[in-house]
């Protein structure tokens, strides 16, 4: 892997590409190699490493907050030297202790030779104050650091500048055990020594920095790196964050700008046809939400370019309907509609609710089909060759007007006579790649949905999807009992007792409930792909910290350990047969679910659950996403600390979608004020969703939310907050539409263009892809 030049740093027109070139030539092969082992390779590499914090020389360095293990910069005072001999071994010891003024650290050093320690002694004489560095140790119980590096301002080589120095805001960088951070500011001014003008080409058009009253590249990274008081860096920052969220929009806009420019077909409402038959069947009438959401989607159909929606709502808030009435309309105009769900079994699901919802609408030449009608054709792996060849067949033909499958739908070739839409279920597997894969698809693009429950905050979803238009459905159709939601600690005597008990009280009243669990099986570690198993998420301070960050368990489904669980964790088939035996449940059938079972086998526990005949499932997340069964009443989530909030939130919203009040009991070992209580303590507190995900997310490190891509060297977000910088990114995507609608290619903007196209090559291209 070749290092990516860093973004916004891009060569300039004079042919010596400075920030490409490697620090070796800049700052000599010892630093540059020291600098290697934080991955800084090059000139731009140095100049995007920017530091962590500022201290204010005038203060010294709260030593109450020092993690064990952290490599720290201190500012200090000391305060007490001395010098003992090892026991029972050859050699000596210095002690000293360090001040903030309040609280102490200890510094040890061991030395053969006294003299050597003596000169140390002398140099960490009580009352002088500097910088110390190293990585926070412990020994009995104190923290301390071991052969820390110091530095004192007035031993500097350059006493004048070092005295200047004393005044100025020290800036404190990222640093390792290889270079401390005043090596790496020693390296950064070498360099901004030795640039001109001309070598950091700015991204950020001139007109953009003026209006905006933000300082050139140059002297912004000196405000950065340098910074003559607190303001400088203040505003240093500042104009990276703007630089940032605008590089970042201007790709979007791009995107958008070239999405809008491709044909597509219109595809206007056609009165009298099968939606206004839809629409007077309805049993219950839309929701205002519905009715605006809908309008709006019915005007992007008409237009000759392809939409590009995103349409969030809660669980249950009634999107299928909306996606639904969307299809009709474009079957109406003569095309068809293929509806993507993230599995079989919700595929299946939706094939057979929306045939129930049209009714004789989905009846096309059968007997007792209405006039106008259409027909929904179910394509997944799992069919018989002979059924999948009549389905395809249909597809082909344009007989069928909706085709319901998973994204293998589009990958496998499926031939449509005319796809005119494609909806989305759930955007979490269905990430920009996919998007442009289907925009490639025709000459006339399809018009594209995509829906998710998901609540995703605004500025999330503007950096993250900001080439998608967003809908959000918030109100939730009328006549809900909703859902109340008790945490159960483990450990306290009767409590998961008194959950089996519901349990059984729900099933008797003839009502349904899920018990859910993060593991499929006892045998094996294996769980369900995509599940959220959020035990390694928070750790504290990850700010401006390059480096790791990426979380282990999202995407591939693998758990990493946070140290030794007390017990296994719940598992499908283990808990299920528990519940066989529990004579609390006796005579109740109890189903298993998960993803390992083969397709036909998950349809039929499905379908004996929704009908009643298997009242209890256990289940991993596989029901996350989309099924519907108005009976359940009740849900168990075992060991929930292993679920993500947004996840749990998914989960949760599967029961009390109908007239009965739903229950939900989050089961769970999690110590009182753990990170993971805390996470479950406001997913009881309250089921709206965007508050869940503002908690969420606020727990999470910067990184998550963007996706691992994002995270560490390489990421083109080092200083924009996606929550706390909500007015920048707004302010920054204004100005980026504006700039690309009156020049869509950025033909006058060539370090601007060059800039996003190094930010978008393949590696990184994925960073647009997650949440
Ligand atoms: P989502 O996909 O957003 O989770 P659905 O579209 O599956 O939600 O809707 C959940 C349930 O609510 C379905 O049974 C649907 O028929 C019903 N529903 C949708 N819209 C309304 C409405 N306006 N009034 C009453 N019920 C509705
Ligand atoms: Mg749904």
């Amino acid at each position: 892997m070749t290092a990516p030049s860093a973004a916004g740093l891009t060569p300039g027109s004079h042919g010596r590409d400075r920030l490409a070139e490697p620090l070796r030539a800049v700052v000599g092969t010892k630093t540059a190699t020291a600098l290697a082992k934080l991955g800084l390779e090059t000139v731009g590499d140095l100049l995007r490493h920017y530091p962590r914090r500022y201290d204010d020389p005038s203060r010294l360095t709260d030593l109450a907050d020092l993690p064990v293990g952290d490599h720290v910069t201190v500012f200090a005072r000391t305060k007490s030297t001395g010098i003992r001999p090892m026991r029972g071994k050859s050699g000596f010891i210095l002690s000293a202790v360090i001040t903030d003024g309040h609280r102490d650290l200890d510094l040890t050093f061991f030395g053969k030779n006294r003299g050597i320690l003596a000169h140390r002694e002398h140099m960490l004489r009580p009352g002088r104050t500097g910088l110390f560095t190293g990585t926070i140790g412990e020994f009995r119980g104190k923290r301390q650091l071991t052969h820390p590096d110091y530095l004192f301002p007035e031993d500097a080589e350059e006493r004048t500048r070092a005295a200047e120095r004393a005044t100025l805001p020290t800036p404190i960088y990222p640093a390792s055990g290889a270079i401390p951070s005043w090596g790496i500011r020693a390296a950064v001014e070498t360099v901004l020594d030795t640039l001109r003008e001309e070598d950091v080409p700015d991204p950020l058009p001139e007109a953009v920095r003026a209006e905006r009253g933000l300082p050139g590249l140059l002297e912004t990274l000196r405000l950065v790196h340098a910074p003559r008081t607190a303001e400088d860096w203040q505003a240093g920052q500042e104009r990276m964050r703007f630089e940032e969220a605008f590089v970042l929009q201007a790709a979007l806009a791009q995107r958008r700008a070239e999405a809008r420019a491709q044909p597509a077909t219109a595809r206007a409402p056609r009165p009298g046809g099968i939606l206004d038959a839809f629409d007077a069947r309805l049993p219950f009438s839309l929701t205002a939400g519905q009715q605006e959401v809908g309008a709006t989607v019915a005007a992007d159909l008409a237009r000759t370019w392809p939409m590009q929606r995103m349409l969030q709502g809660e669980v249950g808030s009634g999107k299928t309907v909306v996606a639904l009435r969307a299809m009709l309309q474009v079957v109406d105009a003569g095309g068809q509609a293929a509806l993507l769900a993230p599995t079989e079994v919700l595929a299946a699901q939706h094939a057979r609710t929306i045939s129930a919802m049209l009714g004789p609408l989905a009846e096309a030449g059968m007997l007792g089909g209405a006039d106008r009608a259409t027909r929904v054709t179910l394509v997944t792996g799992s069919l018989s060759a002979p059924a999948r060849r009549a389905a395809l067949a249909q597809a082909a033909s344009g007989e069928a007007g909706i085709v319901v499958g998973t994204h293998a739908l589009l990958s496998q070739g499926v031939q449509f006579a005319d796809l005119g839409l494609v909806v989305v279920d759930e955007q979490h597997r269905f990430g920009v790649e996919q998007r442009d894969a289907l925009r490639a698809k025709a000459t006339h693009a399809p018009h594209l949905l995509v829906m998710t429950a998901t609540p995703i905050p605004r500025t999330v979803a503007m950096t993250v999807f900001g080439d998608l238009e967003i809908s959000t459905l918030r109100e939730v159709p009328a006549g809900r009992a909703g859902v109340r939601t008790h945490l159960v600690p483990l450990g306290r005597p009767g409590w998961l007792e008194r959950a089996w008990q519901r349990l059984r009280e729900q099933v008797d009243d003839g009502a349904r409930g899920f018990v859910l669990c993060p593991r499929i099986t006892a045998a094996d570690d294996a769980v369900e792909p995509g599940t959220d198993l959020t035990e390694d998420v928070p750790d504290e301070d990850g700010a401006g910290d390059a480096g790791g960050g990426a979380r282990g368990a999202r995407g591939d489904g693998t758990a990493r350990a946070a140290g030794p669980p007390p017990r296994p964790l719940a598992a499908v088939d283990d808990i299920a047969a528990r519940l066989r035996a529990m004579p609390l449940l006796a005579g109740v059938p109890v189903g298993e679910l998960h993803g390992r079972l083969p397709a036909d086998e998950r349809d039929a526990t499905m379908a004996a659950f929704a009908g009643g005949a298997v009242p209890v499932l256990v289940t991993t997340t596989v029901i996350e996403v989309g099924v519907d069964v108005p009976d359940a009443t009740i849900m168990i989530i075992l060991d929930a600390d292993r679920f993500g909030l947004s996840q749990l939130h998914q989960l949760r919203g599967r029961i009390g979608r109908g007239t009965r009040p739903g229950t939900c009991l989050a089961v769970t070992s999690a110590p009182p004020g753990s990170p993971a209580m805390e996470r479950l303590e406001a997913f009881a507190a309250t089921t709206d969703g965007f508050e869940l995900a503002r908690v969420d997310l606020a727990q999470r490190r910067e990184g998550d939310v963007l996706g691992a891509a994002q995270s560490g060297r390489g990421s083109s977000l080092r200083l924009l907050r996606v929550l706390e910088d909500a007015d920048i990114i707004d302010a920054a995507r204004g100005e980026a539409r504006a700039l690309v609608d009156a020049d869509p290619t950025l033909a006058a903007y060539p370090v601007l263009a060059r800039t996003i196209a190094e930010q978008l090559d393949p590696e990184r291209a994925e960073f647009l892809d997650r949440t």
